[in-house]
C-alpha cells in the first residue's frame, strides 16, 4: 500500500526523497514552511492549504532541515507521525543543545565557551587560546553567522559587529558558541541511518571541501578503516541516546588519528549526495525506508564517486554529460549568488580513474564559478598517480 510521507521544507532535500521514494511507492509531498502550504515537492504546485491538512493526510512526517519552528515541530509531534522525534531536529539546530549532547556522550569535540554578553566574551577569549570561532548558536548555515578571530587586535572589532548583529537579531533565545579553531589535518563526515528498532548502517567516510564557507566538493572512497570504526561508534553513540530514527550526518575534523565533531545534521546531508551513484541505496531512500520502518538498504560503497556542487549556476555545459559515470542534478532554484542550486556525482571503477574523471571535469567548467575544483582535481590526481 502507498504510504504518504510529509517533508518539513521544500527544498532539494525534499525534492531528491520524493524522486528516491516513488519507485517505493512513496508519496513524498512537502510543507512550505514560508507559505505554510503543502506542494508537490518537484513541481511545486499546492496540495494542501495548510500544515493541519498535511498532517492529517500524511502517514509519516520527516524534515529536510533542523531550523523548522518549534511550533511546526511540536504541533507535528503531537501526531505521533514525526520521526526523528523533534528533540533531536531542535538539537540539530541548537549548537548549544548539540555540545550538551556531545558531552552527555563523551563524544570528542573542539573545546567552547558559551557567550551572551561581554563578560562572557572577555571569559571565552581566557578560557581558549586564539585562534577562536565564534558561531550564532541558532540558524547557522553554509558558513553564516561565524566571526574567526585570530589576533587579540581585533578582539573589540569583532565583539561590536557581534553584539551589532544580535541586538538587531530578531531570533529569540539567540547566542553564541565560541569554539577554539582546530588545525585539522582534513573534514570528513559520517553519514549514518537508523531504524525504529535500533538497526544502524553507516555509509563510507566522506572527506568534504569548502570554499568560502560553503561545501563544495565531496569525496567517498575506501578509507581507513581505524577512522571509519570510530566515526561508527560516534554515530552509534549519538544516534542510540537520541533514539533517533532516519538518517543523520556527522562532521568531524581529523587531528592526526583522531576525530572530532564538528556539528550533527538530524537529516539527509549533502555529504551525502555521491550515494545517489556511489552507493547501494542512496541516503534518501535510506531515510525513507528507516521513517516508515522499512528494513535498511545496503550502504556498501560500489565504486569510488566524487560530488561537486553546483553554487550560483543555473547552466553548465552540456559537454559535462559527455563524460563517463557522471550524473547531474538540479533543484530547479531560481539563480543567486552562493546558493545551491544542483551537483555533479562523478564515479571511477577506482580511485585512479575517478580523479581523471574529476580533472575532465574540472577542465569543461567555468573556473570563475568552481574556483578551487582544478586545483582539487590536480592534487587528487597527483595522489593518485
Ligand atoms: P554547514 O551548513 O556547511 O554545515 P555551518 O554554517 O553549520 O556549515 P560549521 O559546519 O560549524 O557551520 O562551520 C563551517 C566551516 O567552518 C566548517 O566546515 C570548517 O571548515 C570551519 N570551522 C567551523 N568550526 C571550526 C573549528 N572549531 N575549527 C576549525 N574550523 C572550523
Ligand atoms: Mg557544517
Amino acid at each position: 500500500m502507498m504510504k504518504k510521507v510529509l517533508v518539513l521544507g521544500a527544498g532539494q532535500l525534499a525534492r531528491m526523497m520524493q524522486l528516491a521514494g516513488t519507485p517505493l511507492n512513496l508519496d513524498v509531498k512537502a510543507l512550505d514552511v514560508s507559505s505554510n502550504k503543502v506542494v508537490h515537492p518537484i513541481t511545486p504546485e499546492q496540495i494542501y492549504g495548510d500544515l493541519a491538512a498535511g498532517i492529517i493526510n500524511a502517514d509519516v512526517i520527516t524534515a529536510e532541515f533542523e531550523h523548522v519552528a518549534h511550533d511546526i515541530l511540536d504541533e507535528c509531534e503531537q501526531s505521533g507521525k514525526l520521526f526523528p522525534k523533534s528533540e533531536a531536529i531542535k538539537i540539530g539546530g541548537d549548537r548549544r543543545l548539540e555540545k550538551a549532547l556531545l558531552e552527555s556522550c563523551n563524544t570528542a569535540n573542539a573545546k567552547y565557551y558559551f557567550v551572551n554578553s561581554k563578560e562572557d566574551f572577555d571569559k571565552a577569549i581566557n578560557y581558549l587560546s586564539l585562534p577562536i570561532i565564534f558561531k550564532t548558536a541558532l540558524e547557522g548555515y553554509d558558513g553564516k553567522g561565524q566571526w574567526r578571530l585570530k589576533v587579540a587586535a581585533d578582539a573589540e572589532a569583532i565583539w561590536q559587529d557581534m553584539a551589532d548583529f544580535l541586538n538587531a537579531s530578531t531570533t529569540v533565545n539567540q547566542g553564541i558558541v565560541a569554539e577554539q579553531m582546530v588545525p585539522f589535518d582534513r573534514e570528513i563526515s559520517l553519514v549514518g541511518v537508523r531504524r525504529i528498532n535500533g538497526d544502524v548502517a553507516v555509509y563510507p567516510l566522506t572527506e568534504n571541501h569548502h570554499t568560502n564557507g560553503i561545501l563544495t566538493v565531496s569525496v567517498a572512497a575506501p578509507i581507513n578503516t581505524k577512522l571509519q570504526e570510530q566515526a561508527g561508534t560516534v554515530f552509534k553513540a549519538l544516534s542510540d541516546k537520541l533514539n533517533y530514527v532516519g538518517v543523520m550526518a556527522i562532521e568531524f575534523f581529523q587531528v592526526g588519528d583522531q576525530l572530532l565533531v564538528n556539528e550533527i545534521a538530524p537529516r539527509v546531508h549533502n555529504s551525502g549526495h555521491w550515494t545517489q551513484q556511489g552507493a547501494d541505496t542512496c541516503q534518501f531512500e535510506n531515510h525513507l525506508r528507516a521513517i516508515c520502518d522499512l528494513p535498511l538498504g545496503s550502504t556498501a560503497l560500489v565504486r569510488p564517486t566524487a560530488m561537486v556542487n553546483i553554487i550560483g549556476e543555473d547552466t553548465i555545459p552540456d559537454e559535462v554529460l559527455a563524460i563517463a559515470s557522471v550524473s547531474v542534478h538540479w533543484y530547479n532554484k531560481g539563480k543567486r549568488a552562493g546558493r545551491k542550486m544542483g551537483h555533479i556525482n562523478v564515479s571511477g571503477e577506482h580511485e585512479l580513474q575517478l580523479a581523471q574523471r574529476l580533472q575532465n571535469l574540472a577542465d569543461i567548467l567555468c573556473p570563475k564559478a568552481f574556483p578551487d575544483l582544478n586545483d582539487f582535481a590536480k592534487k587528487y590526481l597527483d595522489k593518485q598517480s
